[in-house]
């Protein structure tokens, strides 16, 4: 209940009804993971860049390993140590760091170092660490964006052969990305795995052993045996997301808010900014206390809507920064209603791949766009 002071002002923080929730599901994710290890023999790296793709990476790291991932992938080192922080042991692989690596918190973090060119390797090398670091080479397979392009590959191998013979690094992987990972299509993949076969060959030839090779993120995880090599790394996938639509995979957040305003309104009444939306009808609007600075998608199709009570009813006007508005139809909501925007597919919740498709972009975006005022629960 709200409390009202001396003063008959309502206080903030005593909310009558739960605030906008994001609930993070493990189990969604220990599912998502059984369906990744029957496709591969390979072992499964669990990428949790981006907050676990905005589901808590703390929390799709745990429910992961559990299920089998054996590795973690993250895109910077800071994103590593914090799961360090949480006490959390596996093996993890950070690929990205562009403002370069604190060798000594990586060694002491016991991080492992993708270094994708000349440049990085000398960084890494030119400082001191308590012991060797573990390095991943990187080839550029094909994204311009990011790996060693293939004119420096012999450079880099010379530089990391001398690193590792004064005993400051060691070279335990070779890795690529494949440019092409929404597609399920291995002819699209076939020259990235002959580039990066080509390269573990020469890796092994300048006598480093044996590197763990990965390629794969989730669409070839699911699709393509010919890019799994000995780790895939997993990230979508983990949450629910398939880029290349090809499998079905279980939903591992739910989104939800408290109807906060509910109200009759005639026939003819113009809903948010712009009056965009007027009600054709006599009929209830209910207002939800999430906006576009919570990540609700500002530019959204007409259809795109919520679950509340079993039923879906569409969001009615502009979305603003702090609310969206919700036409209820017949049915008159309760305030402290709780409606999903999104949840696992039931055949009536929204699910991310709804609101990907109502505001035109991808599920990604939608999981990693949830705003800091939204509370984080595991459900
Ligand atoms: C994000 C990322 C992945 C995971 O990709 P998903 O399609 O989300 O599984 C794998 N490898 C690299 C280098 C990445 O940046």
């Amino acid at each position: 209940m709200a409390v009202t002071s001396a003063l008959g002002i309502s206080r903030p923080g005593r909310a009558s009804f739960p605030p906008p929730t994001l609930h993070t599901i493990p189990r969604a994710i220990g599912e998502n993971v059984a369906i990744a290890r029957a496709r591969t023999r390979s072992r499964i790296m669990a990428v949790v860049k981006a907050d676990g793709y905005g589901h808590g990476a703390v929390t799709v790291a745990r429910a992961a390993i559990a299920a089998g991932a054996g590795w973690l992938g993250t895109t910077d080192l800071a994103e590593a140590l914090r799961l360090r922080a949480a006490g959390i042991t596996a093996p993890i692989l950070t690929w990205l760091n562009p403002s370069g690596v604190d060798a000594e918190a990586a060694a002491i973090g016991r991080t492992d170092i993708a270094v994708g060119s000349v440049g990085e390797l000398e960084a890494l090398l030119a400082q001191t660490s308590p012991t060797a670091l573990r390095v991943h080479l990187h080839l550029d397979t094909g994204m311009a964006r990011e790996g060693c392009p293939a004119p420096e590959w012999e450079a880099l191998l010379t530089g990391a052969r001398r690193g590792q013979r004064r005993g400051r690094i060691r070279v335990v992987g070779l890795m690529g990305h494949l440019p092409l990972a929404d597609l399920a299509d291995p002819e699209a993949n076939a020259a990235a795995v002959a580039r990066l076969r080509h390269a573990g060959d020469a890796v092994a030839a300048a006598g480093f052993g044996i590197p763990l090779i990965h390629l794969a993120a989730t669409s070839a995880t699911l699709t393509d045996p010919s890019t799994h090599f000995g780790i895939v790394r997993f990230g979508a996938g983990l949450v629910g997301i398939d880029p290349s639509g090809v499998t079905d995979l279980h939903g591992a957040a739910r989104l939800t808010a408290p109807v906060v305003h509910s109200a009759a309104v005639e026939a003819g009444t113009p809903v948010g900014y712009g009056g965009t939306y007027v009600t054709d009808t006599a009929t209830h609007l209910s207002v939800l206390p999430l906006g576009y600075a919570d990540g609700i998608p500002r530019e959204i199709a007409p259809g795109a809507s919520v679950e509340i009570h079993g039923r879906r009813h569409p969001v009615a006007g502009r979305v603003s920064m702090d609310q969206i508005v919700v036409d209820t139809g017949t049915d008159h909501v309760p305030r402290g209603t709780t409606a999903t925007v999104f949840g696992p597919r039931d055949g009536i919740t929204p699910t991310i791949q709804d609101w990907a498709r109502w505001a035109g972009t991808i599920p990604h975006t939608i999981v990693t766009g949830i705003g800091p005022r939204v509370e984080r629960t595991i459900a």
